[in-house]
């Protein structure tokens, strides 16, 4: 008993384990599955916004400056590079309604270069030209050798951002190439206002140490991960500005889980989301990858969004955790009980109350059970019926509790004489009844003979010496019921008594 319960507990324990791991694997994976649609989510916002500023640009290039009277200037400016200065000076003069039209319009820059990729005229420095760009700015280089267009982010020696290269072509003959760029500045902007949510560009530290010249690294500040990236400032400003409640304490603390938990995909550029809280408020932060034109990652883009739901999710994962682990433990705790009870009642019922031995309605389904195995193989069972002699006397002369203790003294000395196989039992009054398997007749009478001189050598309290009679009877193969074997034992036993007691007979009687 003690062992099946064991073996439910831990049934129901494997069970239990098996289902806690398969709730928390998808659990698990329906916020995964959340998370990877914030990064694609992302993803999406900055494509969106990115190409509304390409469709502009492309058509300012058409209209404004792939015209013939900026064309002759660019090739002029290459023809006689002594009067650059003056050609310079005519083409800022002729662009710069154009120029100031594109920065109302979030454009950045608008900067022209020579065919060998040297800077000629950058709107937002006029003073700074002739630098070679080549192993600087690879998308204007790109766009000088294959005379295509190339777009890209890409860090630059002012600013950062995102770049439109065109190539200037007059009837097939290469004149340079001109650049159309938009801040990440801008284009945050435009994020936070076409989806309500907080951006920073996270560029890596080492790209603008590089590249920026050095009187133009102000344009950059440090904030958090500063051993990592480096921010844009009028993003840092505008943000410093605004009283959204998002500033970069905030990202900072927020920036704290993905430095410990997700350092690894930091280390390696890759895309990806997680949840966060900080003072009170729940986000869910996006790390995109920005590559540049090469396809190495320079930046991350990182949108902040107030979010509750992983955390919801997250509750109500606990929530259901805590339920199944009562359910479970309440389905345990009452399996058990009934489990115990119903042992306990098929016990009792099957146990005599007073002797504590198997009672009548249990023995005649052990006898019943065994005489159907014996008739079935043909082997031989015995019964033997025993009876206390004069026990009317006993409950007259000592009373009926010292009886009682008869009765059962009596079940305690014959219990611990028989053999595990053998079956014993309080048949009604002080009657008991032994059955013995697979011992024929002979067998039985000497095993009888052996329990009636035990009593009769045993000693009880008060009363000293008790003697029993007994019938022995054993089934052969005309018993179609097992009610015949005890008939016969019953009249063996009456003869025992009528022929004066303390005496083992069989039936039928063995005559000399
Ligand atoms: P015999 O030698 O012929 O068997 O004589 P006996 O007195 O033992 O037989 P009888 O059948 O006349 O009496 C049996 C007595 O057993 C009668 C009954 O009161 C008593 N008895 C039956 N069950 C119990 C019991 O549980 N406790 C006690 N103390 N007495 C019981
Ligand atoms: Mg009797
Ligand atoms: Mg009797």
């Amino acid at each position: 008993m003690k062992k099946n319960s064991i073996i439910i507990s831990i049934l129901f324990l494997v069970m239990f384990l098996f289902f806690i791991a398969e709730v928390d694997r998808k659990e698990q994976n329906a916020l995964d599955l959340y998370l990877r649609q914030k990064v694609h989510n992302l993803n999406t916002e900055y494509l969106v916004t990115l190409n509304g500023y390409q469709i502009l640009a492309d058509f300012l290039f058409d209209e404004s400056i792939a015209t013939p009277e900026v064309l002759n200037l660019m090739a002029e400016a290459n023809r006689t590079p002594a009067q650059n200065d003056q050609t310079r000076a005519y083409l800022l003069q002729h662009l710069t309604p154009l120029y100031q039209r594109i920065t109302a319009l979030n454009f950045r820059q608008l900067h022209f270069h020579l065919p060998d990729s040297r800077s000629f005229l950058r709107f937002h420095r006029p003073e700074k030209y002739g630098d070679s760009l080549v192993g600087i700015r690879d998308t204007v280089v790109e766009a000088n050798t294959t005379r295509q267009k190339v777009t890209a982010f890409e860090e630059g020696r002012i600013f950062n951002g995102f770049r439109l290269v065109y190539p200037l072509l007059r009837e097939g003959e290469h004149l340079g190439s001109v650049e159309i760029s938009i801040s990440f500045s801008a284009l945050e902007r435009s994020l936070n206002h076409l989806f309500a949510k907080n951006y920073l560009l996270l560029i890596d530290r080492r790209i603008v140490e590089e590249k920026v010249f050095r009187d133009e690294q102000a344009n950059y500040e440090f904030g958090p991960m500063p051993d990592r990236y480096i921010y844009d400032r009028e993003v840092l400003q505008k943000i410093k500005a605004s009283d959204s409640g998002f500033d970069m304490t905030v990202a900072g603390n927020l920036f704290a889980s993905a430095e410990k938990i997700h350092r690894e995909e930091l280390d390696h550029w890759r895309p990806f989301a997680y949840p966060a809280s900080y003072a009170g408020k729940l986000y869910t932060i996006a790390f995109l990858p920005i590559k540049n034109h090469k396809q190495i990652s320079i930046a991350y883009l990182v949108s902040f969004e107030e979010d509750g739901f992983p955390a919801q999710h997250k509750r109500h994962y606990v929530f259901t955790l805590v339920l199944l682990s009562l359910i479970f433990a309440g389905g345990l705790f009452f399996t058990l009980y009934l489990f115990l009870t119903r042992q306990r009642l098929k016990k009792l019922s099957a146990t005599d109350f007073l002797t504590g031995i198997w009672n009548r309605s249990k023995s005649t389904n052990v006898i019943r059970l065994e005489h159907e195995r014996a008739s079935r193989y043909a082997t031989p069972y015995s019964i033997v019926m025993l009876d206390i002699d004069h026990f009317k006397k006993i409950n007259d002369t000592y009373g009926h509790e010292a009886g009682d203790m008869v009765l059962k003294n009596m079940a305690d000395l014959i219990g611990r004489n028989i053999r595990e196989i053998d079956f014993f039992c309080r048949w009604g009054g002080e009657e008991f009844v032994l059955m013995l398997p697979e011992t024929p007749l002979p067998l039985s009478l000497l095993f009888a003979e052996k329990i009636r001189a035990l009593v009769e050598q045993a000693s009880f309290p008060h009363m000293g010496r008790v003697t029993i009679s007994l019938g022995v009877s054993q089934f052969t193969s005309d018993d179609s019921r097992f009610d015949s074997v005890i008939k016969r034992a019953d009249l063996a036993l009456y003869e025992a008594k009528s022929n004066g007691r303390n005496q083992v007979y069989p039936f039928p009687p063995q005559h000399a």
